[in-house]
């Protein structure tokens, strides 16, 4: 007997591509397994100098994630599968602990040579620090770039290690050279000159929302990263969601006016993903607590699509 709209239990109700969802090409890791891509959520966001609670965004993100269907135009279907490694276990208050568990973590990943590429859920900006320093202990020389509304060049005099010092970590502990550090999107009224002015003595490649506007954000990334693959061994993408402007992005606790719009983060990402010198991306400072409809975990979603199904 057969109900005209009832789905007979096992059967698919659809059978073309067109419902194919993203979370049929993510399966758990498990040792000894390899694929193209694998994921690692890093929830720290204890060390947010505005309140956050990025520490959430992993899960909401994945949940945007898995909802997506495989499909983009001139490329098809994405048919990778991408190996999900779950989520680094957090001290409740210990900041420094905390850092040194998502760089062992980073280190085990990369141990196992599973994948090709990866990707790295935020947290807030902090854990670009340990993540970087992982990334360059096994590929070597690292070439960064940063996508963001603010250097993150902080001294750690001032507050300790925050989401506002990452990339002078990596500078001082010569773990990344300055030229070899590109920043994208910079704004104004949020930086302080001090920043800029030490950005500029290490030698950081620096892109202001102006120079942005006058050469175009494509054009910018594919310049820098065609001098990247020639002088490092490895590319890793850093974006920090607020360098979106806050009409696309208002998740971001540091969100702001004057970034750029979710269109230019896509066709970004992509130029940089389309080079087979990226290893890496993180996504980082999505608080989906302060997010409107999702639309700063989808925007984050569509971003790791663009990168996994890069031409
Ligand atoms: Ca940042």
């Amino acid at each position: 007997m057969s109900f005209r709209y009832v789905k007979p239990a096992g059967e698919a109700v659809f059978k073309d591509s067109l419902t194919t969802k993203m979370e049929d090409r993510i399966v758990p890791y498990r040792q000894g397994k390899g694929a193209e891509a694998g994921i690692i959520g890093l929830p720290l966001s204890k060390s947010s100098i505005s309140p956050s609670t990025a520490s959430e965004a992993p899960a909401a993100i994945r949940k945007a994630f898995r909802s997506l269907t495989t499909y983009a135009s001139g490329k098809g279907d994405y048919a990778g599968t991408i190996l999900d490694f779950g989520d680094v276990l957090m001290h409740p208050t210990d900041i420094d602990e905390n850092i040194a568990r998502l760089k062992e973590s980073i280190r085990d990943m990369l141990k196992q040579e599973a994948c090709h590429r990866y990707i790295i859920l935020g947290g807030d900006h902090g854990i670009s620090y340990p993540s970087i320093a992982a990334f360059q202990e096994k590929y070597g020389t690292i070439g960064v770039l940063q996508w963001d509304a603010h250097h993150d060049l902080r001294n750690l005099e001032d507050g300790g290690r925050t989401n506002g010092t990452p990339f002078r970590s990596l500078l001082e502990a010569g773990i990344l050279k300055g030229e070899h550090l590109v920043q994208i999107g910079i704004r104004d009224y949020c930086n302080a000159g001090a920043y800029a002015e030490y950005g500029e003595e290490k030698g950081v490649h620096v892109y202001t929302m102006e120079e942005v506007e006058r050469q175009g954000i494509t054009t910018i990334l594919q310049k820098e990263i065609a001098r990247l693959k020639t002088v490092t061994d490895a590319v890793y993408l850093s974006v920090d969601m607020d360098v979106v402007d806050q009409a696309f992005a208002p998740g971001c606790p540091a969100a702001g006016p004057g970034g750029i719009t979710s269109r230019e983060l896509i066709s970004s990402i992509a130029a940089a993903a389309a080079d087979p010198s990226v290893k890496a991306m993180d996504l980082v400072e999505n608080d989906p607590s302060k997010d409107i409809r999702d639309m700063t975990s989808r925007l984050a979603a569509y971003a790791m699509m663009t990168f996994l199904h890069a031409k």
